[in-house]
């Protein structure tokens, strides 16, 4: 099954004009400091919002499973018991539970992504596919929707880490605008370490992708102290040269902790050891950028 967690209308960040950004569940990285957190699951999961809890109970008495539990923090879900039926939820009249997630057919997300054509075609925008990792959700899904929105003249760009076989990109490139290709760290142990796999796959695939001709817009995400370093810049702009890899454009984004409660709500542990870069560092990696021959760099997505 593939679980959509948002379809956000009307966002600026994500590629060319105003966009609709839906955002799959279900990504191979486990990036330390994911913003998204709700994403990483390719099944429903169960968020609970503190704040809205009556302490009822009538969730403890909904799951047949008794995943559920009162705690001095308020409600609790032993996800090795919680089967995501969604009982819980439906119990809860304060909406306090959410099983994120919900199933859409291609037919059915295509309809609600055409009913904003007149702001894509007016701004020049379109639809991204972000998530999780986009590309991980079921293979002919992913090409029959990309090419169903082809098909209606919407954009399509494709927000990716890359991390998946080449031939499940190169098959959706006929239909994409854009590739928004995230690029965290070179450095093989940095990029396990904190990603939790190995970037081989992830600098093949940009390699190939740009061989391709494919517009690919390239997106770094800047993170102290893993990555948001001069020296970094400098090693990214010297690889992306060796390789033959021009992006229309780089992105540089700094970290942010706006994905803090989430991961109390889910029920995880927030890792609080980033911080991003101050504005002149990252007017300084930009210049670096520059100075070593790409010119179209932007702070922010
Ligand atoms: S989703 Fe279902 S199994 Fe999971 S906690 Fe709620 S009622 Fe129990
Ligand atoms: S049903 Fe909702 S309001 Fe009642 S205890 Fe459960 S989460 Fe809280």
């Amino acid at each position: 099954m593939t679980y959509i967690t948002n379809i956000q209308k009307y966002c600026i960040h994500d590629g060319a004009g105003i966009r609709t950004t839906v955002f799959f569940k279900g990504c191979l990285l486990h990036c330390s400091w994911c913003h998204n957190p709700e994403t990483q699951n390719p099944g429903r999961e169960i968020r609970y919002y503190k704040d809205r809890c009556t302490g009822c109970g009538s969730c403890i008495k909904a799951c047949q499973l008794h995943a559920v539990s009162m705690t001095e923090e308020g409600i609790s879900v032993d996800k090795t018991l919680c089967r995501s039926c969604g009982k819980c939820e439906a119990a809860c009249r304060s909406q306090a539970l959410e099983a994120v997630g919900r199933a859409y057919d291609v037919k059915q997300l295509v309809k609600k992504l055409t009913s904003d054509q007149i702001f894509y075609e007016e701004s020049g925008g379109g639809v991204t596919l972000s998530g999780g990792e986009v590309m991980t959700i079921d293979r002919d899904y992913l090409r029959a929707l990309t090419e169903s929105l082809y098909n209606e003249g919407i954009s399509v760009n494709i927000d990716t880490c890359g991390f998946c076989p080449w031939e499940r990109l190169q098959e959706i490139i006929p239909y994409v605008d854009t590739f928004l290709y995230d690029l965290k760290a070179l450095d093989q142990e940095t990029h396990r370490k904190y990603m939790g796999v190995d970037n081989t796959l992830i600098l093949e695939n940009l390699t190939k992708l740009a061989a391709s001709g494919a517009k690919i817009w390239l997106r770094l995400p800047l993170v102290k102290p893993v990555n948001a370093s001069v020296s970094h810049m400098e090693a990214v702009a010297r690889w992306l040269t060796e390789n033959h890899v021009n992006p229309a454009q780089i992105n540089l984004i700094a970290y942010h902790d706006y994905g803090r409660d989430k991961y109390r709500q889910l029920g995880r542990t927030y890792e609080d050891s980033f911080s991003p870069p101050s504005d002149a560092e990252l007017a300084d990696m930009k210049q670096k950028l520059i100075d070593m021959g790409f010119q179209n760099v932007k702070i922010g997505g």
